[in-house]
Order: structure tokens, then C-alpha cells, then sequence
């Protein structure tokens, strides 16, 4: 269990599972197994001798002292995922970890949201007899209202040309997109809208003192990262914005999976050059090892050093 202090605020990884080796080779096109290799410092952590890359799915628990704040909540136990099959079906001890980590899912005040793809809203909801029910029944489920409109657009069979035209992969149009995402809303969404458990906010909304969504759209529309900030010390969650840490290294390698390809990779080449050598602490979403770390400059480049 790895936890970090920013100030008054107590962070901890809740490990859902690691990903297994292999099973997301290729989403990073240009990260071949020999560009891999051309940034020996990924290894061990972060990819292997075989210069294919070590992923991991696991959220952030924020205790602010006031506020329990879960911020992405992996893929779940028992979910559809036909997308990504070695993601569904899952039978995980995540929210045993979440106890181990000092909370019970009652006292969760928030869900925050980066995002709605398949692998961070499965917790939202939990198998109860056969019916899908809130994990997090005293909870708000917070998301940026233009991020959950365009995955509600994509879920939504009538409405998917126009406003995603620019859709790469993740295209509404697709329709193995479009039934996955019709899955994640029928399984981990609407029973927390049926619930009266939803939010939805501007894009960069204040969420509570030192916790405020940054706007970093490319992977999807209007993805939010989390900003932290306490006494002076700030940490980031990345969401799929720094999909791996390879892509501070090279910020222009692309997910196969970015709705803006081009936008993703200028949005991460100004982040990276903006706080290399700062002290923010970087919590990535995917990040294998610790999965938290600072931006350095090295040989005339970008690395991620693990904290
Ligand atoms: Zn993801």
C-alpha cells in the first residue's frame, strides 16, 4: 500500500490489479520495443528488459482531513467489458485494500472522475443480488458536464456523428465503441444518476479547497486531471493525460485510444517542460512502481524519477 502527505492532505493507492504484460501492447504506437529501450530509465519500473511497458489500474483515495475523495474507480468486479475482455469479469479485493487503506466505501464523500472509460468507473457501482447498486452509497459522483455528455453521446445510438468528428478510436460511430460504452453506462453510471448520487460540473471546477480539476482534453473531449494543493504543496493526478510514464520522456507519443491525437501530445509537451525540476508530485493513473514520481530534466530530455 503506497501513500503520500501533500500538506494536510493524505493520499493512498488503491491497487485494483496490475495490468498483465501484453494486454495493452500497441496502444502507444510509437512505443516499440526498441524506442522502449532507447529510455533505459523506464526499466524496471515501468517496462521490462523486453522493452514492452508495465502498466497498472489502481485509484487515489484523497483525505483532505474534511473529505474522502476516490478519484477513479478502475474497472470493477463482474463488469461487461467486451472491449478490452481481460478487463471484465474481474473478481478483485479492492475494496478490502480500500479498508486496509482506512476507509470504508460509507464514508466516501466524493467520486471524482477523469474520465468514463471502462476502466475508471467500474467501482462506481457493485453487484448486489444481481442488481448493479452505487459501491459508494453516501457519495457525490462528480464529473465535467462536457465529458460526460460526449461519453453519453457515444452511448447513445442516435447521437454520434457530428459533435465527435474528430473521434480517432474511441468513436461512437465504431460500434464496438458504442456498445462498450452503452455497457459502462447501463452497469456503472445510471444507477447512480437513479440514485440521485450524480454531479456534473464545469470543466477546471473547484471540487473543495486544494482540490480543483484541470482541464487537459486529447485522450477524450474534455478529460480533468486533479490538481492538489495544501501548505504550500501540490500534487497531480494525471488521468490518461500522461497515459504512461514513457510519454514524458517522449510527450509526442500518442495512445491509439486519444480522441485528439495532436492535442494530447501539445497539451503533455507543455506540462512536462512547466514542471521538470518542480517539486509537484506526479500521481499517474496508470503508472506502474509507485506509481508517483517528479519530472527531471535529463540528457537534454524529460524523465520521471519514482517518489
Ligand atoms: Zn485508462
Amino acid at each position: 500500500m503506497y501513500s503520500w502527505t501533500v500538506g494536510d492532505f493524505k493520499i493512498s493507492r488503491v491497487l485494483e490489479m496490475p495490468v498483465e504484460i501484453g494486454v495493452l501492447d500497441g496502444l502507444i504506437e510509437e512505443a516499440t520495443p526498441e524506442a522502449v529501450q532507447g529510455l533505459p530509465w523506464l526499466a524496471p519500473d515501468y517496462a521490462n528488459s523486453a522493452g514492452q511497458l508495465i502498466w497498472s489500474l489502481h485509484s487515489y483515495v484523497i483525505d483532505t482531513g474534511s473529505k474522502v475523495i476516490v478519484v477513479d474507480t478502475c474497472c470493477g468486479n463482474g463488469k461487461s467489458a467486451p472491449l478490452i475482455p481481460a478487463w471484465g469479469n474481474l473478481d478483485n479485493p479492492f475494496l478490502e485494500r480500500l479498508a486496509e487503506a482506512g476507509y470504508d466505501r460509507e464514508q466516501v464523500d466524493v467520486v471524482l472522475g477523469t474520465h468514463l472509460h471502462l476502466d475508471h468507473v467500474g467501482w462506481n457501482t457493485m453487484d448486489d443480488g444481481g442488481q448493479w447498486v452505487p459501491t459508494f452509497p453516501n457519495a457525490r459522483y462528480t464529473y465535467a458536464e462536457d465529458e460526460y455528455n460526449y461519453h453519453r453521446a457515444i452511448a447513445d445510438e442516435g447521437d454520434i456523428s457530428s459533435d465527435l468528428a474528430g473521434a480517432v478510436v474511441y468513436d461512437g460511430a465504431n460500434p464496438d465503441i458504442h456498445n462498450q460504452q452503452r455497457l459502462v453506462f447501463e452497469e456503472s453510471i445510471q444507477p447512480c444518476i437513479d440514485a440521485g448520487l450524480l454531479d456534473l460540473v464545469p470543466s477546471g471546477h473547484k471540487i473543495t479547497d486544494g482540490v480543483t480539476y484541470v482541464s487537459t482534453p486529447g485522450h477524450t473531449k474534455s478529460h480533468q486531471s486533479v490538481m492538489l494543493e495544501s501548505e504550500g504543496q501540490r500534487a497531480f493526478i494525471t488521468g490518461d493525460f500522461i497515459h504512461h510514464p514513457c510519454q514524458i520522456g517522449e510527450p509526442s507519443w500518442q495512445s491509439h485510444g486519444d480522441f485528439d491525437r495532436a492535442l494530447s501530445a501539445a497539451q503533455r509537451a507543455d506540462f512536462v517542460k512547466k514542471y521538470a525540476d518542480s517539486d509537484l508530485l506526479v500521481l499517474g493513473t496508470h503508472f506502474a512502481g509507485t506509481s508517483a514520481g517528479r519530472i527531471t530534466h535529463a540528457d537534454g530530455g524529460f524523465r520521471f524519477v519514482p517518489a
